[in-house]
């Protein structure tokens, strides 16, 4: 019999395929070594050194644009006369190679984090893998990065951007890691490059070993250990069959999202960097409605500056463009942290200062966000939009913050401003909200957390934690209605918006725009081809008189 795990499907899909496990270097053994031996502990460092810059130089070679300028930074760190110094100093001290690289690039990395200057600041991330690349040398494993040559199913810890950086996509059946949550870093890219990701798997590492095959069931959370027989012949079925579906949905990938009656909706991509931009085009994408800004701040060990988040925005503005890109205000809190601010932490982070209370708090901080993107807004279709707002003082606040941010750049035209509904306080509220915002998009994702007072990743609640509560779609119909009355447009970009059980449902209360994952859009632009507006308007009406969630389903049945 296999082994079963479970984990959070972070990325839907089956996969089946070799396992290939990333291990984390093993930690530093802190041992001094006698004056003799001091002479071939500086040998050792020199030809890491040595194999550092080789794989350095190959991996500039055949790495993604976007990742250059941080081999280019690692190269130069590597030469810096500082590190050789302070490495020299403690391996002059007795310590053993590894301690003494480890200790030097410690106390350099720390003192880097400590600058002013944002842009030298971000180099700490740099000089600790570089350090990591040279530790491996040093104790003979392979360098970071993940080595693959055939089609895996990777299993890890966590996954680092810089694991990653060097990674073919098309070699990665799946991956399943022991922490992380959906929003992690890893998971955002499987949803991108559309393959099955599981996360949050318990005992992962220490049930599984490299070339054992694991079939990965993203929907049902599962992982099998070396299935075999029917059992593993049924997962490969899946999978050949999900492949070919993505192929053939792929196909259709420029084709407007309307109904069959002709009621023209848009299709947007949800993406957290630069790179997903372009495979959000490549999934068909008509624009992009939810770009989640943090991102770029979590990569980093300190506050990205305004030119580096303008170059960041404005590539993926001018890639997209003329289509139109909605960037979120930096959304930090809850399960998203930034651990260089060091904010208290708090009971209950979700209820807590987050997002936009915690901008309105920081009007430096703001403003540089608002000022890049503002700048970026230039060179194609931008919008701006803020998170988590309760309240239309809290918007007001928010928009004098973007009109302030204008007015020091001299430009006299605000870009559309909206309104994310993601608190059921603003949903209630949505008809003077409406006046005032240029949009809404909705934010299911924590609009049903709130609503139904059940933590979106708590498995324990997940039954209340469902698309169709009828709560949840009265609040929805309510948002859409107050933004019509209003003459505005509303979109959503929680998970929801990608859901085929929904879209039927959202489609009939007026939806304007539905914004998810890249690799969802195909299914989507699939179903919402093959259904009548005016149908879904009936369900929808229908839906509205449902008690239970239990009626709802059982509309779909008729
Ligand atoms: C949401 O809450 O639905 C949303 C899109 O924002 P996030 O998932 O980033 O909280
Ligand atoms: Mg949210």
């Amino acid at each position: 019999m296999h082994m079963k795990l479970y984990g959070i499907g972070a990325s839907q899909g089956i996969a089946v395929g070799p396992v290939k496990i990333v291990r984390e270097l093993p930690p530093v053994e802190r041992e001094s070594v006698a004056e003799g031996q001091i002479p071939v502990q500086k040998e050792r460092v020199a030809q890491a050194f040595d194999r550092a810059r080789r794989e350095l130089e190959q991996l500039e070679r055949r790495i993604r644009p976007e990742l250059k300028e941080m081999i280019a930074a690692q190269m130069m760190i590597l030469d810096d006369p500082e590190l050789a110094e302070e490495i020299e100093a403690n391996l002059a001290e007795g310590k053993q190679a590894e301690w003494a690289v480890e200790d030097a690039v410690r106390s350099i990395a720390g003192a880097i984090a400590d600058l002013e200057d944002p842009y030298l600041k971000e180099r700490a991330a740099d000089v600790h893998d570089l350090g990591k690349r040279i530790l491996a040398a040093l104790m003979n494993r392979s360098a970071p990065g993940i080595h693959v040559t055939e089609p895996v199913i990777l299993a890890a810890k966590d996954l680092t951007p810089s694991d990653t950086a060097g990674l073919d996509p098309s070699l990665v059946l799946g991956f399943a890691t022991e922490l992380g949550g959906p929003t992690s870093h890893s998971a955002i890219m499987a949803r991108t490059i559309g393959i099955p990701a599981l996360v949050g798997v318990k005992d992962l590492l220490s049930s599984l070993r490299d070339g054992d095959t694991a079939a990965i069931d993203a929907e049902a959370g599962e992982l099998l250990v070396n299935p075999a027989g029917e059992v593993r012949l049924s997962y490969e079925n899946k999978a050949a069959e999900r492949r070919r579906m993505i192929q053939e949905q792929r196909k259709s990938k420029d084709l407007p999202a309307v109904t069959a009656d002709g009621r023209r909706v848009e299709l947007a991509a949800n993406i957290g960097s630069v790179k997903d931009a372009a495979a959000a085009l490549e999934w068909g994408a008509e624009g992009v409605g939810l770009f989640r800004t943090e991102f770029l701040y979590m990569e980093k060990h300190a506050l990205p500056d305004e030119n580096e988040q303008f170059r960041a925005y404005e590539q993926v503005v001018r890639q997209l463009a003329p289509r139109p890109v909605i960037f979120r205000t930096l959304d930090i809190g809850g399960d998203k942290g930034l651990p260089y601010l060091q904010l208290p932490p708090e009971e209950n982070p979700f209820l807590g200062y987050r997002a936009l209370r915690f901008c309105l708090d920081r009007p430096e901080l703001f403003k540089t966000q608002l000022r890049a993107m503002l700048r970026a807004s230039t060179g194609g279709k931008a919008r701006i939009m803020f998170p988590m707002v309760a309240t239309v003082g809290e918007w007001r606040r928010a928009k004098a913050y973007l009109e302030e941010a204008a007015a020091e750049l001299g430009f006299a035209e605000l870009p559309e401003a909206g309104i994310m509904i993601e608190i059921p306080a603003a949903a209630v509220m949505a008809r003077a909200f409406a006046d005032e915002a240029d949009f809404f998009s909705i934010g299911s994702n924590d609009l049903i957390q709130y609503t139904m007072a059940a933590d979106r990743g708590n498995k324990a609640v997940s039954y209340l934690y469902r698309h169709l509560e009828p709560a949840v779609l009265r609040l929805i119909a309510g948002v859409i209605e107050a933004a019509h009355e209003a003459g505005k447009w509303v979109g959503m970009c929680g998970e929801m918006a990608g859901d085929p059980e929904a879209i039927p449902l959202l489609l009939g209360l007026g939806l304007d725009e539905f914004s998810m994952s890249a690799a969802s859009l195909p299914k989507a632009r699939e179903i919402i081809r093959s259904l009548s507006y005016e149908e879904c308007r009936r369900l929808a009406e229908s839906a509205l008189k449902c008690r239970s969630i239990e009626e709802v389903r059982q509309l779909y049945r008729l």
